[in-house]
């Protein structure tokens, strides 16, 4: 009788185990990020989730006890889910693709793998998941390195143009004195400014294409910025501006590539002294400098008050050869921009046209 008991009390504690899994596998299944769809040896449709019937806008009733065809046939099926139920058939069923990727109707990325044989005792299991999330990877992870080998290509067509350019400028040069004779000397002056510009350009380009490795060092802020204004004071005074060396802490240490970092913050006080002449009224012209800790960075600001830009201007900045200059390659921020930006940086600007420019460049500091 115990024995018995004891029976009946195993078996049932084992359904109630099974029907537990089975509710506990029907919610994984109902709940998981794909859509899932079985057909059964038969062909009939034996299970369809939530994501499924949810993506072929059906509802589950109609669905369960379908074949195939009954599905192609499907009232409620709209004629582009018609079209592409159709074509994964054709490509998974048919010609034995294991998975086949499509685009919705929304732009979105779809794989649908099918898998059949013995484990499945000749069921056919249909699941469909999102990948957009990986094309874009991808396609990201690709168009990478195809910029990366333009970068190196046309570093190298840079390079080669140079060689042709100092031989024009040298003969140029040599003609210098007939075309005086002829009265021609203004077309000489012109092409060898033309030629220097070509020059500046391609050194720009080639200092900010290398795909250099940053020589790095530590300095601080203070000694940095003491070095670039020492050499642009001179010339800075020449063109009727003042540079206002704030004073600074010692105490803020980068750990940088202090050629680069320096030519990025003398591109910007060129190009401020630049704005100032530009500007319209003969205010005297100011370049603030200075620096703040900010958190665990450094804040390096440089402001003008030049001439200012306008919302077109502001939205170019960056850009490899935007410039608003006659003579300007449009190189030095794009530049400045990658070399901060190697350097696990950024930089931010604010500016009013008519009143002057604030650009700040932040940099991790060595805590
Ligand atoms: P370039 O100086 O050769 O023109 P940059 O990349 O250094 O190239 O600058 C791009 C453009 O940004 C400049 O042509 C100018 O219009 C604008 N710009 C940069 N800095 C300033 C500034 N401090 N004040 C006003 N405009 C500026
Ligand atoms: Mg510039």
């Amino acid at each position: 009788m115990i024995s018995q008991f004891q029976e009946s009390l195993h078996l049932t504690a084992r359904t109630f185990q099974s029907e537990m899994l089975d509710t506990t596998f029907e919610d994984v299944l109902e709940h998981i990020d794909s859509g899932i769809m079985l057909f059964d040896e038969e062909g009939v449709l034996s299970f369809v989730n939530k994501q499924m019937y949810g993506m072929l806008d059906l509802p589950r009733s109609s669905l369960v006890g379908c074949t195939m065809s009954h599905l192609l046939a499907h009232v409620q099926l709209s004629r582009f889910k018609k079209k592409l139920v159709l074509r994964i058939y054709r490509e998974t069923v048919y010609k034995g693709k294991p998975s086949y990727e499509y685009v919705d109707e929304f732009g979105r990325y779809w794989r649908v793998t099918l898998s059949s044989g013995e484990q499945l005792k000749g069921s056919y299991l249909f699941t469909v998941k999102e990948i957009s999330d990986y094309k874009l990877i991808e396609q990201t992870a690709y168009q990478n390195d195809n910029l990366a080998m333009l970068g190196k290509l046309s570093a190298s067509i840079a390079h080669e143009i140079r060689n042709p350019l100092t031989a024009i400028r040298g003969f140029i040069q040599l003609l210098r004195p007939h075309l005086h004779q002829l009265g021609k000397e203004e077309y000489a002056r012109i092409i060898l400014a033309e030629i220097d510009r070509a020059n500046d350009i391609i050194h720009e380009f080639l200092t900010s294409s290398k795909p250099s490795v940053p020589q790095v060092g530590m300095i601080s802020v203070s000694a940095l910025l003491k070095e670039v204004v020492l050499l642009t004071e001179s010339e800075a005074l020449m063109k009727g501006c003042q540079i206002n060396l704030h004073q600074l802490q010692n105490d803020l240490i980068i750990s940088v590539d202090v050629k680069q970092v320096k030519q990025v913050v003398l591109n910007m006080i060129k190009n401020a002294m630049e704005a100032i002449t530009d500007r319209i009224d003969s205010d005297m012209g100011r370049i603030e400098i200075g620096a703040r800790r900010e958190g665990a960075e450094v804040r390096i600001f440089i402001s003008d008050n030049g001439k200012g830009m306008d919302i077109l201007t502001l939205d170019r900045l960056f850009s490899p050869f935007f410039t608003t200059k006659e003579s300007g390659t449009g190189l030095g921020l794009s530049v400045s921009d990658r070399i901060i930006k190697n350097h696990g940086g950024c930089i931010s600007v604010s500016s009013r046209l008519n009143e002057g420019t604030q650009f700040v460049i932040s940099l991790p500091l060595i805590q």
